[in-house]
């Protein structure tokens, strides 16, 4: 069994004590493929350390999270794209929009999006979308630049079902992960009308813990309470689960 978290923040800060340890516990129960999104420039060179740690199970994306997009965003847009010049990257992200810590950004991070998905075109890479409290405004954008070859991730999707039809329409996986296991997640009452082709796994780590681990450090090892809770809505094994979405991974990302 290969379990693939497609978002996990390994190289944060809150796994300064034990990160080779954590990821070798994960490694052990079978998850060992990880994707990497990007935040900001200040990043990059211990993404480049965790791969070479472990270059057969970090993938890294690059881009510029939409939280980050500050004054200096033209710098971090040309960081960006000097090193998607500079060498493979396996998608653009995360990008997006984020209406919940800063309204008054909206422009430029609007302006951010679009950058990067001609980026993302550009190189045909996949991009992984954040979008918190933004749909409409991430719908807006997807509607205006959407293309057969323009395709990705909704990273943490948690929307409605609607929503997750719409983000399909844009040849998005929809990312689940601990909001799944949530008793208030909402989604986890309509996941089953989606077809599990559409369905990428991860954690988000170190933020959003499964239950029984809600509000502690998240890790990577923690997507099999998500398995869990997966198999229990669709009625089909874990093995299964971990099979397809490790398969919808490898369309996406190509690897
Ligand atoms: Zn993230």
């Amino acid at each position: 069994m290969i379990i693939t978290d497609t978002h996990t923040h390994l190289y944060s800060e809150a796994f300064d004590d034990d990160r080779n340890h954590m990821i070798e516990r994960a490694i052990q129960q079978n998850v060992s493929r990880f994707f990497i999104p990007a935040i900001d420039s200040t990043y990059t060179e211990s993404m480049f350390q965790l791969e070479k740690d472990f270059p057969d199970n970090v993938f890294l994306m690059m881009g510029l999270h939409p939280t980050h997009v500050k004054d200096n965003y033209k710098d971090e847009l040309q960081h960006v794209e000097d090193m998607l010049a500079k060498r493979h990257f396996y998608a653009v992200g995360e990008i997006g929009i984020d209406l919940y810590w800063d309204k008054t950004t909206l422009g430029i991070q609007q302006e951010a999006f679009k950058y990067q998905i001609e980026l993302a075109k550009q190189y045909q890479l996949p991009i992984v979308i954040h979008c918190r409290e933004s749909f409409n405004e991430i719908f807006e954008v997807l509607e205006a630049v959407k293309h057969d070859d323009l395709f990705g991730i909704f990273h943490c999707f948690t929307g409605t079902l609607e929503q997750a039809h719409q983000a399909i329409s844009y040849n998005m996986k929809l990312g689940i992960g601990g909001v799944a296991t949530f008793k208030n997640g909402k989604i986890d009452k309509f996941l089953n009308e989606i077809d599990l082709k559409h369905i990428v796994l991860e954690t988000d780590s170190p933020y959003l813990a499964p239950v029984p681990y809600r509000g502690k450090r998240n890790e990577s090892v923690y997507i099999l309470k998500v398995l869990e809770k997966l198999s229990e809505i669709y009625g089909i094994s874990i093995q299964e689960i971990a099979s397809i979405t490790t398969q919808n991974s490898k369309d996406v990302f190509s690897i």
